[in-house]
């Protein structure tokens, strides 16, 4: 085995540890740092996912959740949060009196 390839392997292992770390795809990410490793970086400065942006996130674990997953699939709690993209800075946040981020207010 070329030692490329190893490399190739761990860098593979390592962006799919990341990723279901951060609640992404971790087979995607495991054949994207495989054939360009350097993506990994992209995966250390992305922020966690929220696949459908701004619907819900458990409320124990963090989790984001999709629209069809009442159930947390992590920790079993069945009470998210709702999420939204706060109007002032655009972030994602829970939806709450006021924005995470930038403390204003969501409405
Ligand atoms: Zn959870
Ligand atoms: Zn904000």
């Amino acid at each position: 085995m070329s030692r490329v390839l190893i490399i190739s392997i761990l860098a593979g292992i390592a962006g799919m540890i990341l990723a279901g770390k951060k609640g992404r795809s971790t087979i995607l990410w495991f054949i994207l740092s495989f054939l360009f490793p350097l993506s990994i970086l992209v995966l250390l400065v992305l922020p966690p996912a929220l696949p459908y942006a701004g619907i819900r996130q458990c409320n124990n674990c963090g989790r984001p959740l999709t629209s069809n997953e009442t159930v947390c699939p992590s920790c079993n709690n069945a009470s998210p949060i709702n999420m939204v993209t706060c109007p002032s800075c655009g972030v994602i946040v829970r939806e709450q009196g006021n924005c995470d981020n930038c403390g204003k207010p969501l409405r």
